[in-house]
C-alpha cells in the first residue's frame, strides 16, 4: 500500500469531485466517474454506491472494480449484509476482513469474494440516509481515520446528488428512490378536517450549496469566527433579565452553551474543512452525522436534547450563509401545510391565513395555545407527528387528515385522488350548512334553540356572521394573555374588548374573566410547579389570590362596554362565596368608575360557570346568586369522572354520554328551571351533534360551541322532536336495572328519524 499525503489526498479528491458536478454529463456517466475517481484517490481496488429505494432495498447504482453487469442488478434489503448494516445503522464500517463480520453477505454476481478489507460509509442528508458508499482493497488494512473522514466527506457530495432528483433519470421505471418515498405518519388529529397542500417548513433548512473550498485555513477562521459570535449570542440571551434563574427556557440556553463549548465538535467541523469542505458545508455534515445517530435513540431526554444540538447546529448554519430562517421570507405556496416541531401562537398568526391549508406539529397538545388559534383559524391540525420535520422537505406535496389524526407525506396518485374526492364531498356538506346559516334553529317540535359560538382571539369574529350564530357563549379573555409576550396592560385589554364588542355587531358575547393556570400557560405569570395543576392555583383561585389583576381586568370589560350590555361570568367557582368576592370587587370598580365621571354599562349580566362538582350541592344558592349559568362540560366531565381531559390514557374511558354524567346534566338543568335561571352549556360536547341532541333532550335550550360545529349542530335540531326523544332518553336514566346504552339509544332514534349527525 503506497504511502499518500494525507492531507492532500481528500482535498484533491473534492477539486476532481467539484469539476465532475460542474460537467453537463448524463447521470450514470457522473456517477461511474465519481467511482472511479473515489477508487483511483483512495488506491482502492473497489469503489461502489448503493443507493436506497423507496420499497427499502439498496441497489448498486454504480462501481469501479466489481462486475458492471452487476450495476441496478445487485441488490440488498435495509439491515440485510454489510451495506444495508451501514443503511439501518447509519454508521460507517471499517473492516480489514470483511467476511469474517457476521453480516456480511456474498453476491455472486458482483464477484466480490477476492477483496478482504472493506470500508463503507452512510450517504446522509439531514440525518437521513439515502444510500452508502464502500471502498475495497484486496489486502487486509485498516482504513486510517482520515480517509474515513475523507469517504463520509465525499458522500455528503453524492447526497447532493441524490437530493437533486439527478438519478430519477437512471432509477429503473416502476420504482422510486427513498428520498421521494410515500409515508403516512400516524399521530394525532387535535383539529378535523383534511388538508392537502404543500410543505412549509416553520424552521426551514439552510441549503448549503457551496460545498467545497477552496482555502482551508480561510474557511477555519470563518468556522471560528461564527462560533465565536454564537457563543456571545448565548452568553447574551442567558444573561438577560426575563430569563428566569432556573426553568425550562434557562436549561435550554445552558444545553446551548454546552454543545457550543464542546471542542470535540469544533474539532470535527474543522477536520472536514480540512478535507475540503467549506465551513457551512462542514457545519452540516458534522450536524447531519449527530442526528443520524441519535435519531436512533429512543432516550426522550435525549431525543430533546438532539433538538437543541440541531437548534444550535442551524443556528451556525443561518450565520455563515446569512439566511433568515424565516418561512416567510421564502416563495409562499398558495397551498401552505405548516410543519414544525413546536410553535408558539403568535408565529402561527404571522403566517397569510389565505395560504394556509394546515399545520403539522412534532410536539403540542389538544389544549396547546398554538392548537387553539389554528382551530380559531379554521384548519386541520396534527399533533405528536414524531420526526415528521426530518422526514419532509420544503415543498413536498402532502395531505393531512386531522380527523384520522394521519400525514401523508408525497402521497401517490391514488390516494390523492381519493382525499380530493373526500375534500368535495367536505365542501358539498359545508355548503349544504351554509345554506341553513339564516334557518332558525327551530325543533321539528317547534322549541327555539340558541345556538352560540366560542371564540377568544379577533380572527374568530368573522365566524359570527359566516356561522349565523346568535352570539358569542364563551369569550375565553386569557388567549389575548397567552399569545402575548408580556401581561397585556389595561388600555390593551379595554381596546381589545371593544373591539370584540364592536365586531360583534349588537351580538350578546359572554366574556369569561381570566382562566389561566392549569394547562394554561401564560409565560410571564410564572407560578410554582405544582403536582396537580389541574386542581391547583387557577381560573378564579388566582384571580382572587391577585386582586390588582382581576380589577385591572373587571375594569376593562366595565370601560369597553359603556353604554352597552356587559355579560361575564366566572371560571372554575367551587364555592358561592367566590361569586359574591367578585362581586363585591365589581362593585368597587363600578364606584371608582362613576366617581371618575365615566360612562358604565346598560346592564350588567353577571354569571358563573359549573365546572366544579362541588357545586352539585349548592345548586339553588348558585342559580339564585347569578343572572346565568354555564357549564364548563368539559372540565365538569374531567372532574366528574377524575379523569384527566389532556391525558390520552383516560380521556376517553368514561363515556359523557353515559348515565353518571347526563344525570349530573339533567340535575343542573331541573335546579336552573326551579330557579328560571338561563342555563347554557359551552363544553365541547355542545359542539357534537350526536352530544347535542342529547342536551336538547335532557332540557337544554341554549348551547354554545365552535363556530364549525353550528351548521351540523343545526342540521340535527331541524329534524329532531326533542319531547319524543326526551321521554325514550328520561326512561333509560330513571330505570335503575336497565342496561340500555344511551349513545346506542340516540343513534337509532337519529337513524330511525331521519336525523343528520355529520
Ligand atoms: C369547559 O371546561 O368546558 C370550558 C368550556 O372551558 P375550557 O375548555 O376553556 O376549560
Ligand atoms: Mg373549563
Amino acid at each position: 500500500m503506497p504511502m499518500r499525503d494525507l492531507s492532500a489526498g481528500p482535498r484533491v479528491l473534492l477539486k476532481r469531485l467539484r469539476e465532475l458536478m460542474a460537467e453537463p454529463l448524463e447521470p450514470q456517466e457522473r456517477l461511474d466517474r465519481i467511482v472511479r475517481q473515489i477508487a483511483s484517490n483512495m488506491v482502492a481496488e473497489v469503489c461502489s454506491v448503493y443507493v436506497l429505494r423507496s420499497d427499502g432495498v439498496l441497489e448498486l447504482y454504480a462501481t469501479e472494480g466489481l462486475n458492471k453487469d452487476a450495476v441496478h442488478l445487485a441488490q440488498l434489503k435495509m439491515g440485510q449484509g454489510l451495506v444495508g448494516t451501514i443503511a439501518a445503522s447509519a454508521q460507517p464500517l471499517n473492516l480489514s476482513d470483511a467476511q469474517a463480520h457476521p453480516a456480511f453477505r456474498y453476491l455472486p454476481e458482483t464477484g466480490e469474494e477476492i477483496y478482504h478489507s472493506f470500508l463503507g460509509v452512510p450517504i446522509l442528508r439531514a440525518g437521513r440516509t439515502l444510500g452508502v458508499l464502500v471502498v475495497q482493497n484486496k489486502a487486509q488494512r485498516n482504513y486510517r481515520e482520515d480517509e474515513v473522514e475523507a469517504m463520509e466527506t465525499t458522500a455528503m457530495v453524492i447526497a447532493e446528488m441524490i437530493a437533486t432528483g439527478e438519478l430519477k433519470k437512471i432509477t429503473q421505471p416502476g420504482l422510486e428512490l427513498d428520498l421521494t418515498r410515500a409515508i403516512t405518519i400516524d399521530a394525532d388529529g387535535y383539529n378535523e378536517g383534511i388538508g392537502l397542500g404543500h410543505v412549509v417548513l416553520h424552521e426551514p433548512r439552510v441549503v448549503v450549496t457551496n460545498l467545497l473550498n477552496e482555502d482551508a485555513d480561510k474557511e477555519i477562521s470563518r468556522l471560528a469566527e461564527a462560533i465565536g459570535s454564537l457563543r456571545l449570542s448565548i452568553d447574551d440571551m442567558l444573561s438577560r433579565r426575563e430569563v428566569a434563574q432556573e426553568g425550562e427556557h434557562r436549561e435550554v440556553l445552558e444545553t446551548y452553551r454546552m454543545f457550543a463549548h464542546d471542542q470535540g465538535w469544533v474539532r470535527r467541523m474543522e477536520e472536514a474543512i480540512r478535507n475540503g469542505l467549506t465551513a457551512e458545508a462542514a457545519v452540516e455534515k458534522v450536524q447531519s452525522d449527530t442526528k443520524a445517530r441519535m435519531m436512533r435513540l429512543t432516550d426522550p431526554y435525549l431525543r430533546e436534547r438532539m433538538h437543541d444540538f440541531d437548534d444550535l447546529a442551524n443556528r451556525l448554519l443561518r450565520q455563515l450563509t446569512g439566511f433568515s430562517g424565516r418561512a416567510m421570507d421564502q416563495s409562499f405556496p398558495s397551498d401552505a401545510i405548516v410543519f414544525a416541531r413546536a410553535m408558539g401562537a403568535a408565529e402561527l398568526l404571522d403566517y397569510p391565513r389565505a395560504n394556509l391549508r394546515g399545520l403539522v406539529l412534532e410536539d403540542g397538545a389538544v389544549t396547546s395555545h398554538v392548537v387553539i388559534v389554528a382551530r380559531a383559524m379554521g384548519i386541520p391540525v396534527i399533533g405528536q407527528a414524531a420526526g415528521v420535520v426530518a422526514l419532509a422537505e420544503n415543498g413536498d406535496s402532502v395531505i393531512i387528515d386531522g380527523d384520522e389524526g394521519q400525514v401523508h407525506l408525497r402521497p401517490v396518485t391514488d390516494l390523492v385522488k381519493a382525499y380530493e374526492e373526500k375534500v368535495r364531498l367536505r365542501a358539498r356538506r359545508q355548503e349544504q350548512f351554509r345554506a341553513l346559516r339564516d334557518v332558525d334553529p327551530v325543533t321539528r317540535d317547534g322549541k327555539r334553540i340558541s345556538l352560540l359560538m366560542n371564540a377568544g382571539l379577533l380572527v374568530d369574529l368573522p365566524q359570527l356572521a359566516e356561522s349565523g350564530a346568535d352570539g358569542i357563549g364563551l369569550f375565553r379573555t386569557e388567549l389575548q394573555f397567552m399569545i402575548a409576550s408580556q401581561m397585556p396592560k389595561l388600555e390593551e385589554q379595554e381596546a381589545f374588548y371593544r373591539n370584540v364588542l364592536r365586531q360583534s355587531a349588537g351580538h350578546p358575547v359572554t366574556f369569561r374573566t381570566l382562566d389561566i393556570g392549569g394547562d394554561k400557560v401564560v409565560s410571564y405569570f410564572r407560578a410554582q410547579e405544582e403536582e396537580n395543576p389541574a386542581l391547583g392555583w387557577r381560573a378564579i383561585r388566582l384571580s382572587l389570590d391577585r386582586p390588582g389583576l382581576l380589577r385591572t381586568q373587571l375594569r376593562a370589560l366595565l370601560r369597553a362596554s359603556a353604554g352597552a350590555e356587559l355579560k361575564m361570568m366566572l371560571p372554575m367557582v367551587t364555592e358561592v362565596s367566590e361569586i359574591r368576592a367578585v362581586r363585591d370587587l365589581m362593585q368597587k370598580e363600578v364606584q371608582h368608575l362613576s366617581k371618575f365621571g365615566h360612562s358604565l354599562p346598560r346592564k350588567l349580566q353577571f354569571g358563573a360557570m359549573l365546572e366544579v362538582p362541588a357545586l352539585m350541592w349548592q345548586l339553588d344558592e348558585l342559580m339564585t346568586e347569578v343572572d346565568f349559568v354555564s357549564v364548563g362540560s368539559n372540565d365538569l366531565f374531567q372532574f366528574s369522572m377524575a379523569a384527566d381531559r389532556g391525558n390520552a390514557r383516560v380521556s376517553d374511558r368514561f363515556d359523557i354520554l353515559g348515565k353518571p354524567f347526563l344525570r349530573i346534566l339533567r340535575d343542573i338543568v331541573r335546579a336552573a328551571d326551579r330557579n328560571k335561571t338561563p342555563l347554557t352549556l359551552c363544553g365541547e360536547m355542545a359542539g357534537k351533534p350526536l352530544s347535542a341532541m342529547a342536551l336538547l333532550a335532557i332540557g337544554f335550550r341554549s348551547v354554545s360551541m365552535t363556530p364549525t360545529s353550528i351548521g351540523p349542530v343545526k342540521a340535527m335540531l331541524l329534524g329532531l322532536d326533542v319531547d319524543l326523544l326526551a321521554e325514550q332518553l328520561n326512561q333509560v336514566l330513571d330505570d335503575h336495572r336497565s342496561n340500555t346504552s344511551i349513545r346506542e339509544l340516540l343513534v337509532s332514534f337519529a337513524a330511525s328519524h331521519n336525523i343528520p349527525l355529520s
